[in-house]
């Protein structure tokens, strides 16, 4: 749906409720997956290096269309043309940026007797191909000056600029006044993502784009699996990556849609329990809680987490043992059986980070360590360490993926507030803190996971 503006969004799960505006007016669409490919908002940089816009101080997109047009630039051309362009000085520099300010330095010097100068601090040539030819424009005259330390001095000169600066290779100053200064851009997704991004609860942690930015969201994905983001919805503003989003994007659509619905044990509310306090609508980082009538999650969308049924105030949800996830409480009560001679420590481990690690630390836990294996850190409530505690525990550790890693978004970070409440709590009551552990530990970390134990045991030995 090209050039149609989203102007509002509602829904959870599946149901994707979407106020939408284009030319021919507005309407109301209701949608199951929605791949959301937003146009970038260019603003160009006069404010950063506090130069104000005139007919030869201009923003690239004006150089480009002047050259699109063949207006004027601004200067008789009956002497050489000089063009100096400020590219990354302030603010950074997106490859896609630099890509237009090399092909628009390539046209004026296709069009002859240009002369280019490009200002710069980190040149960002990773994408393809521009290294190359960065190269090649250097080659064919384009004069490059990349500052460490201070950059170049602007002043205003009728509409003209004066550029005075210290050349950073032959350290002497220099005084510049091109005829034309091209001044780079900032890109933004537009404001409209924000509506979008209302349907993902745990957005605020990677606001303003739709994806956060982890390895644990391949492609397009986004933490609600329905939501797919391509190009600037996700962050990434180089045209040239479009198509390979695009087809990530039907490829997870395809993904999706093959996939059996209504697979077992989601989150299930139970409604005799339930106070309608919307505290799991709010905290489920996937957007599969909902409220219709009561609270309840989509079988498709909901992705087993389990921190809903954490935080839920009335004990009113819970995981079905057919999803894979064991009542954490339950299993606490099993393995308190397992209690050895001498002091015990439970591990609540997250299945996607330390419990991977878990396997590689040792081929068989050792005696003294109960590992409890779960979907996600964030599972971990201050009641289950508390019962570990009661079922004779000396020690409690809480591992889970590094913040920004976490593929529930920010279930490794309420793991590590509730570990702290814990600690708080053992102070209060005179005991050692340090005997509730929290530490990131990352699946290929099995040496941090024995140091924590360690840690554990010196914690508890001190105590002893
Ligand atoms: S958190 Fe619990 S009580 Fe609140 S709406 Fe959800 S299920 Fe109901
Ligand atoms: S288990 Fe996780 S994904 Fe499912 S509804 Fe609860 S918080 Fe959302």
């Amino acid at each position: 749906m090209p050039d149609t503006f989203v102007t509002g969004a509602q829904g959870f799960g599946r149901v994707i409720d979407v106020d939408l505006r284009s030319a021919s007016g507005s309407a109301k669409e209701r949608f199951d997956r929605l791949i959301y490919a937003a146009p970038v908002e260019a603003a160009p940089k006069f404010r950063d290096y506090g130069l104000t816009e005139s007919a030869n101080i201009m923003s690239l997109t004006e150089l480009e269309s002047r050259l699109k047009t063949g207006e004027p630039m601004g200067a008789e051309r009956s002497h050489r043309l000089h063009a100096a362009f400020l590219c990354g000085l302030e603010g950074g520099l997106e490859p896609a940026v630099f890509r237009r300010a090399l092909d628009a330095i390539e046209a004026l010097q296709d069009s002859g007797n240009v002369q280019c100068y490009v200002f710069t601090r980190h040149l960002k040539v990773a994408a393809s191909g521009l290294e190359r030819r960065y190269r090649e424009l250097r080659e064919r005259g384009t004069l490059f000056f990349k500052f460490d330390g201070p950059g170049p001095v602007f002043e205003a000169n009728g509409a003209r600029a004066i550029i005075t600066f210290n050349d950073p290779l032959l350290e002497i100053e220099l005084e510049l006044q091109p005829d034309i200064l091209v001044v780079d851009e900032h890109l933004k997704p537009p404001a409209s993502l924000g509506l979008l991004a209302e349907l993902i609860p745990s957005s605020p942690a990677f606001a303003p784009f739709l994806q956060p930015e982890s390895t644990r969201f391949c492609g397009v994905e986004t933490p609600r699996p329905q939501i797919l983001a391509v190009g600037p919805s996700r962050g990434v503003f180089d045209p040239e990556l479009m198509e390979a989003d695009v087809e990530a994007a039907v490829l997870a659509v395809k993904k999706l849609s093959s996939q059996k619905a209504n697979l077992p044990g989601p989150a299930l509310v139970d409604p005799n329990k339930c106070a309608m306090c919307l505290t799991c609508v709010r905290l489920c980082p996937h957007g599969a809680m909902g409220f219709h009538k009561r609270a309840e999650a989509d079988p498709d969308s909901c992705m087993r987490c389990g921190i809903c049924a954490v935080e839920c105030p009335m004990a009113a949800i819970s995981l079905s043992p057919q999803s894979g996830r064991r009542d954490i409480s339950q299993t606490i009560s099993e393995t308190a059986n397992l209690t050895t001679s001498g002091p015990r420590i439970v591990a609540f481990l997250c299945s996607r980070s330390a419990g991977q690690a878990l396997d590689v630390a040792w081929p068989t836990p050792p005696d003294n360590l109960t590992p409890i294996i779960l979907p996600c850190a964030g599972t971990v409530g201050v009641e289950h360490v508390l019962s570990a505690f009661q079922h004779g525990a000396s020690g409690v550790m809480v591992a889970g993926c590094f913040k920004g890693n976490c593929a529930s978004v920010y279930g490794t970070s309420l793991a590590e507030e509730r570990t702290r409440q814990v600690s708080a709590m053992l102070t209060e009551i005179g005991v050692n803190p340090s005997k509730a552990l929290f530490t990131p530990i990352a699946a290929n970390m099995p040496w941090a996971l024995r140091e924590a134990v360690q840690a554990l045991e010196r914690a508890i030995g001190a105590e002893s």
